[in-house]
């Protein structure tokens, strides 16, 4: 096993996980080496000043470090196929991951969150509820502060959001209670098809805490393991928590009873209800009392770029979804809508298949506007319907075009089912983008 005295261990990607994984070693006297494939990895300076005597290789993996080393932790940006890696784990190296050192290490409950889709929602959204029920909160991983910054912290609960990457490489993890939201095709450029993505998305469960299972989504329903606590949640059908007409409305629901109204959850989607009903489940499973959870999610105001309204214009609503990079995303957020919309669609596909996003396409939009590097891939699978498509090259082309298309009571809603890195930095870029050339229609 992975110890002081025997172990060497390399930290692979120099990104801020790997930086927080060599504080880690660091401080308890590991010996350790860094390496990246880039010759300056943007926080290279800061690192060097924080541990000066660590040593560094950059501008290639160097095969000497890989060959001395016992165990790897590798960043989950980089693939484990990478050569070097498979060498070395050939040669006897053990991966392990910067969760697997946190979940070792962490003294408070773990609730541990992943899914294709509602992942850094319900991770907030989690925080608050902890927070409102009175104790303190640590929350991080994929989203924000790395896990292993949150040891220090010593809260009382820990909420962390997993991708499917962070999943791939941890064996131990043994939350108090996790979940996976959903599952659509992402990512299909690094995983070899849907079900290994899966399989990977299903390591979040390891161990013997409370399961929360989304029985909406078949592929997470069948992640149910007898013998386990488990909390079903459903906006379709009764389950633990769902949602059911009452006098006055729709509630949130549990265990039959009602919690509070739907209309009283201050966000746009029904996915996030769905959502919501999630963080209730999870939070219940580590006991916090339900008063305070739905108390924090009625002011729970949701996360920038998700179905965030961001200006009314003559009687027209636009909505940034601009982190709506896979073709989930934009079916949830589509299917949310009674009336038709204009869609700006687009971008970096990785691989998916647009063929299943035309049904809601037809279904749910009066005009669809495209740019990126696959929006003709979307404009092909839409030939067989009706609706209009419009290419643009660039945002401020694509706002224009649908503020053309658009008539009072129209919502123009971006969620590009794609990734941004084709056109921006990254998907906060293209939202800012997107808000930017809305308010200059006033
Ligand atoms: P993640 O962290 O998993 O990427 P986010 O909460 O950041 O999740 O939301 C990402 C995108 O997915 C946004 O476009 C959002 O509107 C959409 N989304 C959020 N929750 C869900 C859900 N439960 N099902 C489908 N789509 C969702």
């Amino acid at each position: 096993g992975l110890n002081p005295r025997d172990s060497k261990v390399l930290v692979v990607g120099l990104g801020s996980t790997g930086i927080s994984v060599a504080h880690y070693l660091h401080k308890l006297r590991f010996k350790f080496a860094v390496t990246d494939s880039r010759d300056k990895p943007p926080l290279l300076e800061q690192f060097i000043q924080q541990i000066p005597d660590a040593p560094v290789f950059t501008g290639g993996f160097d095969e000497m470090a890989f060959q001395v080393a016992t165990h790897l932790v590798v960043s989950p940006g980089l693939s484990l196929n990478e050569k070097a890696i498979t060498k070395a784990v050939a040669g006897g190296a053990k991966i392990v991951s910067d969760i697997d050192l946190f979940a070792c290490s962490v003294p408070g409950p773990i609730v541990a969150i992943t899914g294709s889709n509602g992942k850094s929602t319900v991770t907030t959204m989690v925080g608050e509820m902890v927070k409102a029920a009175g104790l303190r909160a640590a929350v991080g991983g994929n989203l924000g502060v790395p896990a292993l910054e949150l040891i220090e912290q010593h809260a009382d609960i820990n909420v962390i959001e997993l991708s499917s990457f962070q999943l791939e490489r941890t064996t131990v993890l043994n939350a108090t209670a996790a979940t996976v939201l959903n599952v659509s095709p992402d990512h299909l450029d690094r995983h070899a098809d849907v079900a290994e993505y899966a399989r990977q998305k299903q390591r979040i469960f390891k161990g013997n805490g409370a399961m929360v299972l989304n029985i909406d989504d078949a592929i997470v329903d069948a992640m149910y393991e007898l013998d386990r606590k488990t909390y079903t949640f459903s906006i379709k059908t009764q389950a633990d928590f769902y949602i059911a007409e009452q006098a006055g409305g729709e509630y949130l629901m549990y265990e039959q009873s009602p919690l509070m109204p739907l209309s009283a959850l201050p966000l746009e989607g029904r996915h996030n209800a769905a959502n919501a009903l999630a963080a209730l489940a999870l939070g219940t499973a580590i006991g916090l009392p339900m008063e305070a959870m739905c108390e924090s999610l009625r002011k729970f105001k949701g996360l920038e770029h998700r179905m965030q309204k961001v200006a009314e214009i003559r009687g027209v609503s636009w909505v940034n979804d601009s982190k709506a990079t896979n073709i989930g995303a934009c079916i949830a957020a589509l299917e949310g809508y009674a009336r038709k919309v204009i869609l700006i669609a687009g971008g970096d596909a990785k691989g998916a298949d647009m063929n299943e996003l035309a049904p809601v396409i037809k279904q749910k939009t009066k005009a669809v506007v495209l740019m990126g590097k696959d929006g003709p891939l979307i404009g092909r699978v839409l030939k067989a319907s009706n609706v209009p498509v419009y290419f643009v090259d660039n945002m401020v082309q694509a706002v224009q075009t649908a503020a053309n298309l658009a008539e009072t009571g129209d919502s123009v809603l971006l969620s590009p089912a794609c990734a941004s890195l084709d056109q921006y930095k990254n998907y906060q870029d293209r939202g800012n983008k997107f808000t930017k050339a809305v308010l200059a229609l006033v």
